[in-house]
């Protein structure tokens, strides 16, 4: 696209300008090309006199100035020209008076032929008047000139414009004038063209990235293209041929909104509030001012007149200037290419500016150089946005980067702490394996010595309730088993009996055999007590030294003797022998029978005692039965034979 724009600019140098010089005719503000049989004589003008009509001006006595600059500057009441023309041919010629600054309010033209006294139609053209007031349409005051074969004619003009009275006037032939305006829509097509471009280009951007920069870009491309449609002419030609009353005012509102939207555009894009000072301070006042003036032409146009709009405009351009190249100085990074753009534009607009107020010579160059400078302006902002697309794309790129950079070392991070999550739960898992198996072992281990504990237990209950030299039951076990058995008896309504029984001599047996000995014939007596209490409930126990007692669950009184005799006779058929020495051993036994359910243990051991006692005395070796402690209703009962 910029190529195409760099073209645009070239042809817009190239093509016009060149052939829109004129060749010097009789006069030095009035141009006339290829004119050898016309001429022209010296254009003066008188000022003021707005309501005399052609004839008073022709017949009046003041004098006329020599016109030598196409510039009158303001004139309030207008002003009026004239001058001579001859055309020398031999026929009639029609010729164009052309006026180049179709922004003057009301330009009237008649001729007057002073030969013949005659004077022609009066020709109206401005930019306070309707396009279909024109002798001709065409961009440019254009006025057809009729001069008859040599004859003299005078042109009388009246300007009026509450603008200064710019006056680039030409005279051409129609050949000249067809050429021109082709030329001029030609260019004036090319510069809309470039500008149309760019303007969508701007629009793009500004959908695209929604920065109002573009928006106000766009806004200050418009007020240019309404500038130029303005001094061109071309505006009023094709766009709004018919609104006087507006169009009139049409050059200085453009002006000023191609001051006002730059300056907006510039606070915006050049981020100008952020520098403060002075900078802020003009720029926020010219913006302001330029609004004024913007609202003063469309609601007050009397009063703008009174708002110095040309003096503020050179000031606004060279403060603008100072203001942009600041900026740039100070490290704007947009300043840069803003400043060259800009100054482009000023250039030409302080040039056009001192043409309008007379310093410079008003031609084609110094009316129109502006679209030179617009265009080459436009298209290096143009390059100044995009280039801030680039370095904010650029900016965007490393934002992007070092956004995936940061989320890839987070991802890395994530795996770390993954990793170190995993590694720390397979410890875990490790411990609780370990802790698992040792609570394990340890309960293992408990339970292996509780177990003991319990075997132990019960092997120290054996062992306290057992007499280690029989191993039959010890007395402290028999005490409690007879009690309960007791118990049970009274509750069942059973007999129960006890036998007590003592190894007669035995001190004796010691005494002759050995302790040794004497323990053997205590085991064997106990074995065959053992033999003997085969029944369930019925024990055996060593009563102390060498008495023996036998407690009889359920067993009657003839019951208990039975058994005691078998084992009397069971221990007097032993056939003990120390070494080849027979040994006789024989035990006396006393038996008792539980006399009434209310006999304590030891009323009843004490009953069995005293019949074993009974036995030693009547000569030891047998089985004496405490029977007449028995009452009779439960000697009945226990008599019974089990
Ligand atoms: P009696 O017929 O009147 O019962 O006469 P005895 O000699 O058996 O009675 P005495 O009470 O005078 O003697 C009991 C003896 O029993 C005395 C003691 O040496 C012996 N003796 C007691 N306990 C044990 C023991 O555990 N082992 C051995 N070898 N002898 C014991
Ligand atoms: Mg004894
Ligand atoms: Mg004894």
């Amino acid at each position: 696209m910029m190529r195409f724009l760099l073209l645009l600019i070239v042809s817009v140098l190239l093509l016009p300008w060149s052939t829109g010089t004129a060749t010097a005719g009789a006069s030095p503000v009035l141009q006339t090309r290829g004119a050898s049989a016309l001429q022209a004589g010296t254009v003066q003008y008188l000022l003021g006199m707005p309501t005399a009509d052609f004839r008073e001006i022709a017949a009046t006595e003041r004098d006329w100035q020599l016109l030598s600059k196409p510039n009158l500057g303001k004139q309030r009441d207008g002003a009026w020209l004239r001058f001579t023309l001859h055309n020398r041919a031999d026929r009639a010629q029609r010729w164009y008076l052309l006026l180049k600054w179709p922004v003057l309010d009301r330009v009237a033209v008649r001729l007057h032929y002073p030969d013949s006294g005659r004077w022609g139609t009066p020709m109206l053209a401005g930019d306070a008047l309707a396009l279909s007031a024109r002798p001709l349409a065409d961009h440019h005051f254009v006025y057809p000139l009729e001069l008859p074969p040599d004859e003299l004619v005078v042109v009388y003009m009246q300007v009026q414009a509450r603008e200064t009275l710019a006056l680039p006037l030409e005279l051409i032939d129609e050949k000249q004038l067809i050429e021109g305006k082709l030329r001029d829509v030609t260019l004036i097509s090319l510069f809309f063209g470039g500008i149309l471009v760019i303007v969508l280009y701007n629009c793009s951007l500004l959908i695209f990235t929604r920065d109002r920069s573009y928006f106000l870009y766009v806004l200050y491309l418009l007020s240019a293209v309404f500038y130029v449609l303005t001094i061109t002419g071309f505006g009023q030609l094709y766009l709004w041929p018919e609104i006087p009353a507006l169009s009139a005012r049409f050059y200085g509102l453009s002006a000023a909104l191609c001051f006002l939207t730059p300056m907006l555009f510039a606070l915006r894009f050049l981020g100008i509030r952020r520098y403060g000072g002075w900078v802020w301070a003009v720029s926020i006042t010219l913006t302001c001012y330029w609004g004024l003036v913007t609202l003063a032409i469309l609601l007050a146009p009397t009063l703008a007149r009174y708002l110095f709009m040309e003096t503020v405009a050179l000031l606004h351009c060279v403060v603008t200037m100072a203001v942009t190249l600041n900026l740039w100085m100070r490290g704007n990074p947009s300043a840069r290419l803003f400043s060259i753009a800009w100054s482009t534009l000023l250039v030409f607009t302080v040039i056009n500016l001192l043409a309008l107020n007379g310093t410079l010579p008003l031609n084609a160059w110094t009316l129109n150089g502006q679209l030179i400078g617009m265009f080459t302006e436009f298209v290096l902002l143009s390059m100044a946005l995009a280039e801030r697309i680039n370095v904010e794309r650029n900016r965007r790129i490393a934002a992007q980067q070092l956004a995936l950079q940061a989320s890839e070392s987070l991802a890395e991070e994530r795996a770390l702490h993954l990793q170190a999550k995993q590694e720390a739960l397979d410890l875990q898992l490790h411990a609780n394996e370990v802790l698992e198996a040792r609570v394990f072992e340890r309960t293992r281990a408990l339970e292996d010595v509780r177990c003991g504990l319990e075997a132990a237990n019960a092997e120290l209950m054996r062992l306290s309730t057992t007499d280690p030299l029989t191993q039959l039951a010890n007395r402290r076990r028999f005490d409690r088993l007879l009690e309960e058995e007791i118990r049970r008896a009274r509750r069942n309504g059973s007999p129960l009996s006890v036998l007590l029984a003592d190894i007669d001599h035995f001190k004796r047996v010691n005494d002759s055999y050995g302790h040794p000995f004497g323990d053997e014939c205590l085991r064997q007596v106990a074995a065959v007590l053992a033999a003997h209490c085969q029944r369930a409930g019925d024990v055996a126990a060593r009563y102390g030294g060498e008495e023996f007692v036998v407690l009889l669950p359920g067993a009657g009184r003839q019951q208990a003797v039975a058994l005691a005799e078998l084992i009397r006779c069971g221990i007097a058929n032993l056939q003990l022998q120390h070494g080849e020495q027979p040994v006789p051993l024989t035990i006396s036994l006393g038996v008792a029978t539980l006399a009434t359910p209310l006999e304590s243990p030891d009323e009843l051991l004490a009953a069995a005692d005293a019949a074993l006692y009974q036995a030693k005395h009547q000569g030891r070796n047998q089985v004496v039965l405490a029977d007449d402690r028995v009452s009779d209703a439960w000697s009945d009962f226990s008599s019974q034979p089990v």
